[in-house]
């Protein structure tokens, strides 16, 4: 009987990691997979291309954890030293897999083209490491039993390292035939209109009462602009049990928030307000300003959304509200295109224009200039007019700046409307 791997830490290599043009995004990935094993990571690192200092990561990993996971430098050329650096550490030597000349060489010749002889590196690998295939590049990703201990080598392209992490962590696969019993389970709970510091006020004494659970769920925070999430994770060997506690835990949750709970299966906002139009065959339409169709575009990133949204209009200059939505110049130039009257004008004239059931128009001043002491940036006025429900015209004021600005307006406009088709 092996035993379980219940901790990893991942190494990205690549000095171009270390630049301010590129990004580390394969841990995340890695990340995730390994938390569906209940595989905990308890580190990660980024390393340039140093054959001398990759080895001595290296070697600080594996003492500390059972599996270790390196992605990249498994190319052909001079920079690419993951191999070298694994097999300096483990004090293991290179040896050519023949196999992997092969696989590579055809590879080439598929395409009609000789192998570089510089590829006949990829193919050099500590001796008794096993080759995991590559269906999407030529390196081949490397998989090394060390003691009780597994030590991954993955390519760096993602599309390479994907489905190659996949097949590791399948049942059958070396990562997963020695995950253990154990998983992690997560359930989330989504809330807006409330603050962080708010939320928490209200989930600390409900936290307090699970401290004598048999076992622990540990729980996460998390705020974006106009929205806080809260995770609700558990380490179980029994799936149904752990579901079962997580889903009644987050039930208490979202009993104790009330209505600025708005999604606990994962739904993001656009998606929930589509999902409450579709019901109720209810189409929607929005005039925007400051947010120039972003709000459009978040309801219709949404797949299947043709089925509820009629389209929109993006009246930045107030020509075009005039123009497009009929909004009287007198009330313009009386009230300023940031204003109640302009908006609730903004949002008939588009019911005209559409017929949607649902109309929301949106304007304001998202900065950085064009404040004033009367209407600072990120004063932003919405009106929403729904069938048989009055008019509701509000301004609100977000901190930020402009892009915060923008998407705060948006997802309190979805909010707003969510709230409303509720009552
Ligand atoms: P190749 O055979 O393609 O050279 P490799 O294993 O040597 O594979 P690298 O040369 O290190 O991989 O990286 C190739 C490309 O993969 C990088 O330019 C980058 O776009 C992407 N990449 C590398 N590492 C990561 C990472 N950690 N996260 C996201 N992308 C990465």
């Amino acid at each position: 009987m092996t035993t379980p791997l219940r901790t990893a830490e991942v190494i990205a290599v690549g000095s171009e990691l270390l630049g301010w043009t590129r990004l580390d995004t394969n841990s995340l990935f890695i990340a995730e997979q390994l938390s569906r094993l209940g595989i905990e990571l308890k580190g990660k690192a980024v390393v340039g291309d140093d054959r001398a200092r990759l080895t001595n990561v290296f070697r600080q990993s594996l003492a500390r954890t059972d599996l270790v996971v390196l992605t990249g430098g498994l190319g052909p050329t001079d920079d690419d030293l993951t191999r070298e650096a694994v097999a300096d550490a483990l004090g293991l030597e290179l040896v050519e897999d023949e196999s992997i000349t092969v696989s590579i060489r055809h590879r080439f010749e598929r395409r009609g083209m000789r192998m570089p002889e510089v590829n006949r590196r990829q193919a050099m690998v500590p001796r008794g490491a096993e080759s995991l295939s590559n269906a999407n590049g030529s390196a081949p990703g490397l998989s090394i039993g060390v003691n009780a201990k597994l030590v991954v080598l993955l390519p760096g392209p993602p599309r390479e390292l994907q489905p190659m992490l996949l097949a590791l962590c399948a049942r059958d696969g070396a990562i997963g035939r020695r995950a253990g019993s154990e998983r992690l389970y997560t359930v989330s709970l989504f809330t807006t209109g409330v603050s962080e510091s708010h939320v928490e006020e209200l989930v600390q004494p409900i936290y307090a009462t699970w401290r004598d659970l048999p076992t622990p769920i540990e729980t996460t925070i998390l705020a974006t602009p106009g929205q806080v999430e809260l995770h609700l994770t558990l380490r179980s060997a029994d799936k149904d049990a752990a579901v079962r506690t997580l889903e009644r835990s987050r039930d208490e949750l979202a009993t104790a928030i009330g209505d600025a709970a708005f999604s606990a299966d994962g739904r993001q906002l656009p998606r929930v307000v589509g999902d409450m139009l579709r019901e109720r065959n209810l189409t929607v339409a929005a005039a925007e300003s400051c947010t120039g169709g972003l709000l459009m575009q978040r309801l219709t990133d949404v797949a299947g959304s043709s089925a509820y949204v009629k389209g929109g209009v993006v009246a930045y200059s107030n020509e075009l509200k005039a123009r497009l939505l009929g909004v009287d110049e007198a009330l313009l130039t009386a009230h300023g295109s940031v204003s109640e009257p302009v908006a609730a004008a903004m949002a008939e004239g588009l019911r005209r224009q559409t017929e949607a059931d649902v109309c929301v128009a949106i304007t304001g001043v998202a900065g950085p200039g064009g404040g004033t002491e009367a209407k600072p940036v990120g004063t932003v006025v919405i009106a929403i007019l729904i069938d048989g429900h009055p008019l509701a015209v509000r301004t609100h004021l977000f901190p930020g700046g402009r892009e915060m600005i923008r998407l705060q307006a948006t997802q309190v406009a979805l909010d707003r409307v969510r709230r409303m088709l509720m009552q």
